[in-house]
């Protein structure tokens, strides 16, 4: 668990996950067969089959995402002031009022806000106003030339957010896809020593810019098979018809069908079913119209693989409030190192 706090803690805006890939070598030491970084700055870490001199066994990437959305300072104006560029799918609604990690010559705290005047005296006219991320400034509090000695254009700016546990509920920012690679981690260190897979875990870069790591990850191992483990959405709150929730939180984890990147190999599919069955693993069957995993990028890169998408139901995605159910997380665990054992 204390791993995970670090994880959700670690900033790492897509292109610049150097820290959460450190993290993940750091904690996870003395587990893996080798590890490399790729030149896209992949972490590869290979475990090999427990049991030697048996036939080839299934070479299986296992993808999760470093990278969190972010934010790259673009300008630095007149009055010290800095105004960010978006990394990653935003809602401005959600920008408001936010803590941040300028990182910088060294980390800074600031806060986020929009240019607008405060709802006291507010016109009319100024509340209806529709807010693009354009129109938020980082405070970093700082006079305008120390600001400019200690941050350039470029430094990454993330959400300060750190990890709560509320009773069998998780939050934080940077669920995506952070407990992705909690879960992944988790399940291959459960069956490290039974596994009749050749397991390549990466930890992948820039996936939410457009799954940008995985697909050249992907060509380099060339494995048989390729697994992302990432979040979904839970949209199982007011605001929406039960038939329209993707998933429900504590309901077990997802099984991805299709969502608007990748159709998951129906062998595969059929396989995690069979293995959740066979084990008792609460589950539940997962259709995102809109959006995507690395597994849209791994199955077609080079000549193309079988992929699926092993997702934990998410609410609150793309807020520093993305929360996940401890149950949910758990069957994740199992049922991908039951099926790795299998
Ligand atoms: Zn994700």
């Amino acid at each position: 668990m204390e791993f995970l706090r670090k994880l959700i803690s670690t900033p790492g805006t897509s292109g610049r996950e150097e820290r959460v890939r450190e993290l993940i070598l750091k904690e996870t030491k003395g587990l893996w067969d080798e590890t490399t970084v790729d030149p896209l700055g992949n972490v590869i870490c290979r475990k090999k089959p427990a049991k030697s001199g048996k036939k080839a066994t299934r070479k299986v990437m296992i993808a999760a995402h470093m990278d969190e959305i972010g934010f790259y300072v673009r300008a630095i104006d007149e009055q010290g002031w800095l105004r960010v560029q978006k990394v990653g799918g935003f809602e401005p609604r959600n920008l408001f009022a936010r803590r941040v990690l300028v990182q910088g010559r060294k980390d800074l705290i600031g806060v986020m806000n929009p240019g607008i005047r405060p709802t006291h005296v507010a016109s009319e006219e100024e509340r209806k106003k529709v807010l693009d991320v354009k129109d938020f400034f980082v405070d970093a509090f700082m006079p305008k030339d120390e600001v400019e000695k200690a941050v350039r254009i470029g430094d990454p700016v993330t959400w300060i957010q750190d990890l709560a546990v509320v009773g069998d509920y998780w939050t934080g920012k940077a669920m995506d896809d952070r407990i992705a690679v909690w879960t992944a981690i988790s399940a291959i260190r459960k069956v490290a020593r039974k596994s009749a897979c050749d397991i390549y875990f990466v930890g992948t870069v820039q996936e939410e810019v457009g799954c940008r790591g995985s697909g050249p990850g992907a060509y380099g191992l060339d494995t048989d098979v390729a697994i992302a483990v990432d979040v979904t959405l839970s949209c199982d709150t007011p605001g929406t018809d039960k038939t329209d929730s993707i998933s429900q939180l504590g309901k077990g984890v997802a099984l991805k069908v299709m969502d608007s990147a990748s159709i998951s190999d129906r062998g595969l599919l059929d396989e995690f079913i069979a293995t959740a069955q066979k084990h008792k693993i609460p589950h539940q069957l997962e259709i995102l119209p809109m959006g995507g995993t690395d597994a849209g990028s791994m199955q077609r890169a080079g000549a193309g693989r079988k992929a699926f998408t092993l997702s934990i139901p998410c609410r609150y995605v793309h807020t520093p409030t993305e929360t996940v159910h401890r149950k949910d997380v758990e069957a994740g665990i199992d049922l991908l190192a039951a099926w790795i054992a299998g």
